[in-house]
């Protein structure tokens, strides 16, 4: 299946429906009262998306996000009603610069809150996650109650100037244009932040984290910037919430709130970019018609009760949502055709010498519990070969690789690429600083399209200061242009050109090989570590990819290859090592290797098939 990026006007039907309806609605509306549904639809709608952030997009769970909507409210109520009050009243005008002021603040504050739940949750997932976001919240609702001099208490604050540059009565209209506009702008500024590098790696953590932090990217500090980005989101949405209700107090906010917003996401499509916007909508009108129902209004209950229904049933019925449109994580258009030449000098070419030492492995023991999975295990990789990794299964090999690249933490010994020791580093630092890899069962991100894949691998060359990404502005994206020309033609050198807007997942089993390889050499490699990459191909893949792995060589990439194809093995290896049981048993040229009566032993004794 091919997935054609939206080009053209097509990319504009969703936000223009959205611009069209937004924008005639309070003049078709029969009232003020249903102006004001629509207000508040919308702040549902900036709520909604906000969580999306997190729940959608970076797969955290938040029961508790309601507390950040409070902190935007509150910080603009104390603002304006004790700090700024009695200016206000003399001059209704001066909303003009205390309302952005109270902005910032309840930005500030919310992310402040949005890390200190961010941080620990870091490394809780799951259950833990969910009981933790949940505590906070209820902290938060219940910090807005008892702390009388500053929030009121029960009372809450009161008078609360509208958005209006004048006194007196002020059009329900009026308000909802203002918060129209604000959350055009915050749709603007998430949808441009989700084709962004950090989108990619929101979704990247969410697809396979320790593939993420393979690819360069610094998981836990773009987790943390999930929970800030949603927090500073509901936020100012509160900020104008307060404003247009002109009073809080902390019956504005329910423990229910949390889960209807949680609800709406996921009924309107978690991780789409509209399934929010359309959930909250629907779900604020839906609710407005039904108060005039009796049995709603002797219920009122019920209501919470029938989300819950329409939830599940939808759950079973289209499990994606309403919304299932996916979301675009680039806005880079690739070429019409394939690049010319196609070759491009991907390595980050560190003058060596043949021979030299590239990386060396002195002495690496792991230990899983009991089980001693390598023994001091000791060797180089030397600039211009491809050195072979033979074993029988369980010999520790894929162990080897994951010590190497960082996935896991060596028990001891010393690993170092150039000279510089990389055995305690992160896996992402482990990837910046040159050494790649594939997994023994493919891992790509299946929900993206072959081309986000690669885009993931040049992470670390896109990244920059967040805020930049939060606009629309097409120069911004100038650097991803560029990569996406790089992407093209790594797709080219490994003759996957033609894929690159597939979504992965509709791959056969060498595409997905190539397109591993290629988004692995997209973090611009000096080591490539490959992990049984023919297994699953037939034989004349298995030449072709021989081939290909000749190819990264000449291009100064250095190889381990781990294979059990010894044909395979044997042909495109410069040098081979042997492990058995985590030692290394022999170490020479293939024909050597050939021969040894120890690897004999070892092969014809555990795994003779
Ligand atoms: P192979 O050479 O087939 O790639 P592995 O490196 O996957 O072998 O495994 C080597 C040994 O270490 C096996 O006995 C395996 O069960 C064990 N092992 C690997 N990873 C872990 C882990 N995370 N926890 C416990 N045991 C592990
Ligand atoms: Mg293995």
């Amino acid at each position: 299946m091919t997935l054609k990026p939206d080009l053209g006007l097509k990319r504009w039907i969703w936000p223009g429906v959205f611009l069209v309806i937004g924008l005639v609605a309070p003049l078709v509306l029969p009232g003020d009262k249903w102006v004001r549904v629509a207000a508040l639809a919308l702040v549902y709608v900036a709520l909604a998306s906000g969580l999306n952030i997190l729940v959608g997009l970076t797969g955290l769970l938040d029961l508790g996000y309601i507390a950040f909507f409070i902190v935007g409210a509150y910080t603009t109520a104390i603002f304006t009603v004790s700090s700024f009050g009695p200016m206000l009243a003399e001059n209704p005008s001066a909303i003009v610069w205390v309302l952005p002021i109270s902005i910032v603040a309840a930005i500030v504050l919310a992310g402040i809150a949005g890390s200190i739940i961010g941080y620990p949750t870091l490394r809780a997932r799951g259950d833990y996650l969910a009981i933790m976001t949940l505590a906070f919240g209820e902290i938060v609702r219940i910090v807005s109650i008892n702390w009388t001099e500053f929030t009121g208490g029960a009372v809450g604050i009161r008078n609360i100037p509208p958005l209006s540059l004048s006194s007196g009565v002020v059009p329900p209209t009026l308000t909802y244009y203002i918060i129209f506009a604000i959350v055009v702008i915050l749709l603007v500024a998430l949808a441009s932040l989700i084709a962004s590098p950090v989108g990619r790696a929101w979704v990247a953590i969410r697809e396979d984290e320790l593939v993420a932090s393979s690819m360069g990217i610094r998981t836990r500090r773009y987790k943390l910037l999930a929970y800030v980005v949603g927090a500073a989101t509901a936020g100012v949405i509160g900020v104008f919430f307060a404003h247009m209700n002109q009073f809080v107090n902390p019956d504005s906010f329910t423990l229910e709130d949390n889960f209807i917003v949680l609800s709406l996401v996921i009924l309107g499509g978690a991780g789409t970019l509209w399934g929010p916007v359309t959930g909250a909508a629907l779900w604020i009108f839906f609710q407005a018609v039904a108060r005039d129902i009796p049995l709603i209004q002797a219920h009122p209950e019920f209501r919470t009760g029938f989300l819950a229904l329409i939830v599940i049933v939808l759950m079973i019925l289209r499990p994606g949502g309403i919304v299932s449109k996916r979301l675009e994580l680039t806005r880079a258009r690739g070429a019409a055709l394939p690049p010319a030449g196609a070759l491009q000098p991907f390595a980050d070419g560190v003058s060596k010498q043949p021979g030299e030492t590239v990386l060396r492995v002195t002495d690496v023991k792991q230990v899983f519990g009991g089980l001693t999975a390598l023994e001091a295990v000791t060797f180089e990789l030397r600039h211009g070969e491809v050195l072979g990794l033979m074993g029988p299964n369980g010999a520790g090999k894929s162990t080897l690789l994951n010590a190497i690249s960082g996935v896991t933490r060596a028990t001891s010994g010393t690993i170092e690429l150039d000279g510089e020791r990389t055995e305690r580093l992160e896996s992402s630092a482990v990837s910046v600083r040159g050494i790649a890899r594939t997994f023994q069962t493919v891992r790509l991100f299946w929900d993206m399209t072959v081309l986000e894949n690669l885009l993931v691998g040049g992470h670390s060359r896109l990244a920059g200061f967040v805020p930049k990404f939060l606009s629309p502005v097409p120069f911004v994206r100038r650097n991803e242009r560029f990569t996406v020309e790089e992407a093209e033609a790594v797709l080219a050198f490994v003759d996957a050109w033609e894929c690159r807007d597939r979504r992965a997942s509709s791959l056969d089993a060498y595409q997905q090989r190539r397109i591993e390889i290629a988004r692995a050499l997209m973090t611009r490699p000096r080591v490539l570590l490959l992990d049984e990459p023919a297994a699953g191909l037939n034989e004349s893949e298995t030449r072709d990819l021989a081939r290909l792995i000749s190819r990264i060589r000449g291009h100064g990439i250095d190889v381990i290859l781990i294979e059990h194809d010894m044909e395979l093995l044997m042909s495109v290896s410069d040098r081979i090592i042997v492990l058995d049981h985590g030692v290394i048993i022999a170490d020479g040229t293939p024909a050597e290797i050939r021969t040894d009566p120890a690897v004999l032993e070892a092969y014809l004794g555990s795994d003779a098939t």
